[in-house]
C-alpha cells in the first residue's frame, strides 16, 4: 500500500495528504475494510451472499456465473471442462 489511492501516486513520506493529488490517504483501517471488501466481493462467500441477498436471486445467479466466466481464461474454462467431464466419467463407471 505505497501509493495513492486517488491518483496512484508514489507514497514516499508518511503525510496525511497526497503531494500529487492532495487527496487524503485512506487509514490503514480503511485500507483494511476496503480489501475485506474487495475480497468478498470475488470470493464464494461474497457471491453467495449477493445472490441470497438479490431480489431476484435467479436473475442474480446468472449475473454472478457471467461474471464467473468472463474472468476466466480460455484455458481454465478448458481445465474446468476437463474436470467435470472426468468426474461424470467416473460416475458413469460405477453405475
Ligand atoms: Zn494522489
Amino acid at each position: 500500500m505505497s501509493v495513492c489511492q486517488s491518483c496512484g501516486f508514489e507514497r514516499k513520506y508518511l503525510g496525511k495528504k497526497c503531494p500529487a493529488c492532495g487527496e487524503p490517504y485512506l487509514t490503514l483501517v480503511e485500507l483494511i475494510a476496503e480489501q475485506e471488501a474487495n475480497d468478498e466481493k470475488h470470493s464464494f462467500k461474497g457471491r453467495c451472499k449477493r445472490i441470497l441477498t438479490a431480489e431476484n436471486s435467479k436473475d442474480a445467479f446468472w449475473l454472478e456465473v457471467e461474471l464467473i466466466k468472463a474472468g476466466l481464461s480460455k484455458k481454465s474454462i478448458f481445465t474446468i471442462f476437463l474436470i467435470i467431464s472426468f468426474v461424470f466419467a467416473l460416475t458413469l463407471s460405477v453405475l
